[in-house]
């Protein structure tokens, strides 16, 4: 067993004040376990009564009385007779019996006491209750017991511990930021997307604010490739399964894919025949039957673009970018709002090269990132290269061009100027990769997208291009969607702006806001002079206060207000009110206004605190 670190001895220390303070108020509470956790810790327990808010508070309140009661946490080892006779002395035998029996034949069984109480554990802990200075109780939620949904649902009560009452306060006050924050609160309040039960659980609808969100997203990433001398794509939804046995797609990674779609003509002769579920399941995956897949990658569809015409040394490298939906089958418990679903549109491209091009086209792929983070102000970023394990024999291609393209990943990191960590053992068999992890405002990481060099597909297409020695050789191909998938970035985009975006992305850029109904008309031709110049403006009609309406604007957060009074229809002028850029507030000329506006636009400006 792994030994503990001081944090996780603390905050395990601080799970078994936990179970004595619930055993204090509810002694007939039944035990589970109570291990440390990335950010805290918990503790499960059994209990008729329903644990809320209020009883948190009282728990906490007797764990601090155990605290100050300066208890030891002393280790007992026991046989397993005696551990048997002590859980069942204390009546816990309901889980601890169970765990008890988990304990691998010839190890130290062990108990900690602490005061009155006692827990099967294999340690270890702080020395004094006193150590713990610093906790706090989070939440309560369900949990199965093993967390088998056939087991009983328990409750766990979610804490956490730190050494000192600073970094606990540090620690709640992120956590209070992450839950403002939250893409899926947002995206509700600001009305950017919907997920329906009726539709289907992890598939994104994009309302019309999160449509423009996106559209303005792709526009960008869109002219970013062009200037790199991508070329744009379309491919379909569905592709034929022989496609994705080609490709290896299938039906190695069919847990993770929709099922197969068969065409009626097929699926009734089988009827006729009698056929079985299970056996109509094995004829798909022998081959036996054809039918399409609901594209689980956009890469086979890619590759035949290639392969439609006969290549020279001269066309490439040939990059072929789409921004390609794709369907993956997710357990429903692993879905989260946007950042996991079952459907996304990858930014995705293939780039298809000689080995001698592998170096730049990576570069490309790389300065590529740091434009798109460094206009979304994402300033801090890691990136990872994955490399073979040296000691395997599981890699497909030849060990001299993964040396090659382990080299190339690796200049080509270098020259962008970030941090990056070497993973050996993380490649894939069909070559090594590098992926991107942006670290938010509030210091989360989000692992986004990857680049991928690959020397299985080029071969199992059997794909080729015609060299300056006139003999056939096989390109390499870049897998490469940096950002992940619009719905996941976009997610994380969300989180990252807690919804306050650059004026050039959000879905309304301007909020006219007049003060009386007596400025209406004024507010109309403002309203057309801003369309026409192309920005997306919208008038409050409402008829309650002034107040009000800036209140609406802020909750709605738009980047620009424009007050519209009495004095700025007689000087034609309006007041210029900001959310994102105080330098842009202030009396403006309606062209100035326009001018200013057009300018963030254009420069993709960020707002205030993201610069630099
Ligand atoms: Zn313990
Ligand atoms: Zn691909």
């Amino acid at each position: 067993m792994k030994a503990m670190t001081p944090l996780e001895e603390l905050r395990h220390s601080a799970s078994h004040v936990l179970a004595a303070a619930v055993l204090r108020l509810y002694p007939e509470a039944k035990l589970d376990i109570g291990p440390p956790t990335e950010n805290g810790f918990y503790y499960d327990f059994d209990l008729e009564h329903k644990f809320t808010q209020e009883d948190l508070e009282k728990i906490e309140a007797t764990m601090r009385e155990v605290i100050k009661e300066n208890q030891r946490f002393e280790r007992i080892e026991t046989s397993r007779e005696e551990a048997e006779k002590l859980i069942r002395e204390r009546g816990q035998e309901a889980y601890k019996l169970g765990r008890l029996e988990d304990i691998p034949e010839g190890d130290t069984v062990s108990f900690y006491r602490n005061g009155e109480f006692v827990d099967l554990c294999a340690g270890t802990h702080v020395n004094y209750t006193k150590k713990i200075k610093a906790f706090k109780l989070l939440s309560v939620a369900g949990a199965y017991h093993r967390g088998d949904e056939k087991n009983k649902q328990l409750q766990r009560i979610y804490g956490t511990a730190f050494p000192t009452k600073q970094e606990l306060e540090d620690y709640l006050e992120r956590l209070e930021e992450a839950r403002k924050r939250d893409h899926r609160k947002l995206g509700r309040e600001l009305k950017l997307f919907h997920i329906d039960e009726a539709v289907g659980q992890g598939l994104i609808l994009w309302t019309p604010a999160g449509a423009i969100l996106r559209q303005e997203l792709q526009t960008f990433i869109a002219s970013e490739l062009r200037k790199q001398g991508y070329e744009q794509v379309f491919t379909p939804h569905i592709g034929k399964l022989g496609l994705y046995r080609t490709s290896g797609h299938f039906p190695y990674y069919k847990e993770s894919q929709f099922s197969p779609i068969v065409d009626h003509e097929a699926l009734e002769s089988l009827a006729h025949e009698g056929c079985s579920c299970a056996e109509l399941s094995n004829r798909l995956d022998e081959g036996k039957i054809d039918g399409y897949l609901l594209k689980p990658m956009n890469c086979p569809m890619h590759i035949k673009i290639f392969d439609s015409q006969p290549r020279s040394y001269r066309d490439l490298p040939v990059r072929l970018a789409e921004f390609g939906t794709v369907y993956r089958w997710e357990q429903s418990g692993e879905l989260n709002g946007m950042t996991r679903v079952r459907g996304f549109t990858q930014d995705d491209a293939h780039l298809f090269c000689t080995e001698d091009q592998l170096g730049a086209e990576i570069q490309g792929c790389l300065e590529l990132v740091k434009t798109v983070f460094t206009t979304l102000g994402m300033k801090d970023y890691r990136v990872r290269v994955g490399l073979r394990d040296p000691d395997s024999s599981k890699y497909t291609g030849e060990p001299a061009l993964w040396d090659r393209a382990e080299a190339a990943l690796r200049e080509a990191v270098k020259t962008l100027g970030v941090d990056y960590a070497e993973e050996p053992g993380e490649a894939a068999f069909y070559g090594p990769k590098i992926d991107f992890v942006v670290k938010d405002v509030i210091g989360r990481e989000w692992q986004l997208g990857t680049v991928q060099v690959d020397y299985n597909l080029p071969r199992r297409f059997g794909l080729s291009y015609v060299g300056a020695d006139n003999k056939d050789h096989v390109p390499v191909i870049i897998h490469r969607a940096p950002f992940g998938s619009m719905e996941r970035f976009t997610g994380v985009l969300i989180e990252h702006f807690a919804g306050n975006f650059p004026v050039w992305l959000a879905p309304e850029q301007v909020r006219l806001l007049p003060i009386t109904d007596d400025q209406l008309p004024f507010a109309e031709e403002l309203e057309r002079t801003l369309k026409a110049a192309g920005i997306r403006c919208a008038i409050d009609r409402h008829s309650d206060k002034f107040g009000a309406k800036v209140r609406r604007a802020e909750l709605d957060k738009i980047p620009h207000m424009f007050v519209l009074g009495k004095k700025e229809v007689e000087t034609g002028k309006i007041t210029l009110r900001s959310r994102v850029n105080k330098a842009a507030e202030g009396q403006h000329s309606v062209d100035e206004a326009v001018a200013l506006l057009t300018e963030q636009i254009r420069n993709r400006t960020l707002p205030d605190g993201f610069s630099g």
